[in-house]
């Protein structure tokens, strides 16, 4: 008789741990399509975006250099540089913000991601995912609900893609899943190459 209420408890015990399991993994599938379903991965040039924010992926001095940054000053028009020198600067991995000037978007991020050092991976990482993170949470504080990334550091300062790609959208991910300010997600790739390998990145985080 005690054997039988024993093995009763037993298995309406085993029962319960399987419910909540179950109820954590659904609630995990529901929460992970609501942060994946926000971000979008689009090939084209940032600067022509209207949405609330994009980011620079900018050098320590901000005053404009080639590439992305080159593109954003020369459509943002003089403004842009001005506003830039009164800030003085920005270190690797930090972010600042002005206005858009005369680009279509109402805020510019500029964030300085480093230059890729094979001999120094791990701080390479730290300091990208800085760049991502603290460009979000100026987003956060400014009511900013859409924004735009590009591939930071990996034009002339040489992140391979791929990685870079990992770390942008696991950080981008991170940060959805606490916030709910953040609507729109964008990550604008210039070349065909570097869309692909987010797209498929991107469809390999959904079918996990
Ligand atoms: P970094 O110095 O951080 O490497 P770059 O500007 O050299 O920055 O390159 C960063 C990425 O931005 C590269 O993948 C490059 O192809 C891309 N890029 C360049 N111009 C634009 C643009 N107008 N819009 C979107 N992405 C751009």
């Amino acid at each position: 008789m005690v054997e039988l209420v024993i093995l009763v408890r037993l298995v309406e015990l085993v029962t319960l741990v399987i419910l909540v399991l179950l109820v954590k993994l659904v609630l995990g599938c529901v929460m992970r399509k609501q942060i994946i379903d926000r971000i979008e991965i689009m090939q084209g040039d940032i600067t022509q975006l209207s949405i609330d924010a994009i980011v620079n992926a900018a050098n320590s001095s901000l005053l404009g250099g080639g590439g992305v940054d080159g593109a954003i000053h020369n459509t943002a028009g003089s403004g842009l540089l001005e506003a830039c020198r009164t800030i003085g600067g920005c270190p690797t991995g930090e972010a600042r913000l002005t206005k858009g000037y005369n680009l279509p978007s109402r805020f510019v991020i500029h964030t300085v991601g480093p230059v890729y050092n094979t001999d120094n991976k791990g701080n390479c990482r730290l300091l990208l995912t800085s760049c991502y993170q603290n460009s979000l949470s100026l987003a956060v504080e400014n009511k900013i609900s859409s924004i735009a990334f590009p591939a930071i550091s990996c034009g002339v300062y040489g992140y391979p893609v791929e990685e870079a790609c990992s770390i942008a959208v696991k950080t981008a991910c991170g940060v959805l899943a606490n916030q709910n300010s953040i609507k729109r997600l964008i990550f604008i790739l210039f070349s065909s190459e570097n869309f692909q390998i987010y797209v498929d990145y991107l469809k390999g985080i959904k079918t996990k």
